[in-house]
């Protein structure tokens, strides 16, 4: 009895040390998590002091200019169709996407965006400025005025007039047009109303909204707008660098 009393008191021993030990470590534990947490901490107020990115503005700055829409606003989505093959052609064209336009189709499509955001949208653009000579390269892959314009009168795209569009919800996710861009056939028209009423409605909204700001639409393509002010412009061959 008193054997077995003395192992008890003796196991009770080991059995409080071994708490202890285990107390020990998390506390130690817990001193390299707070230890951790002030160097994040310390890194994360680091991040805090890097300047925000600082945008480019127009002053100064001719309405004819090519300026790129990313360096004065990072409120638009991207998917830059032509410098992958994942377009009609099946072939890239531009050895890098951007997109350029003039400061006055710059100017009004940050006014429409403006507007988009208002509606919890934004503007993606598939295809903006497209410089001349990448328009006699998608002649010479399709040689179809149908399809694509004649390099030798040059299209709006040519002009840093025109841009191809759709819209997308803040998180990024397209709203349904009806087609995917570079749609050929009916589908693609505005006049086409056979179509679900919340693919109307969506292209209600981004032709409504770019009309009331100084764009125009074609029939037969959802995603064209053309600045109205920009017809008169020359066709240009400007080439932007690619990094
Ligand atoms: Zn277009």
């Amino acid at each position: 009895m008193r054997i077995g009393l003395l192992s008890f008191t003796f196991l009770l021993f080991f059995a409080c040390k071994e708490d202890k030990t285990n107390t020990d470590k998390n506390t130690h534990f817990e001193s390299s998590i707070s230890q951790d947490s002030i160097v994040r901490d310390s890194t994360l107020n680091h991040d805090k002091k890097v300047p925000k990115k600082t945008f480019r503005t127009f002053e100064g700055l001719a309405d004819t200019t090519f300026v790129r829409l990313a360096d004065f606003s990072d409120g638009f989505a991207y998917d830059m169709r032509y410098a992958t093959d994942n377009n009609f052609l099946e072939e890239k064209v531009y050895e890098c996407g951007e997109c350029y336009t003039r400061v006055k189709t710059a100017k009004a499509l940050l006014t429409a965006n403006a507007d988009f955001k208002g509606k919890g949208v934004k503007i993606k653009f598939f295809d903006c400025y497209r410089p001349n000579s990448i328009q006699y390269k998608m002649w010479e892959i399709v040689p179809n005025s149908q399809y694509v314009a004649n390099p030798e009168k040059g299209s709006i795209h040519n002009k840093g007039g025109a841009v191809d569009i759709t819209l997308v919800d803040m998180d990024g996710k397209e709203l349904d047009m009806g087609t995917d861009f570079d749609f050929f056939g009916k589908r693609a028209y505005h006049d086409n109303f056979d179509l679900p009423q919340n693919i109307l409605d969506n292209r209600k909204l981004l032709k409504e909204t770019m009309e009331k700001h100084g764009f125009w639409s074609i029939r037969t393509e959802w995603w064209h707008y053309n600045l109205s002010a920009a017809s008169n412009d020359k066709v240009a061959n400007f080439k932007w660098a690619c990094e």
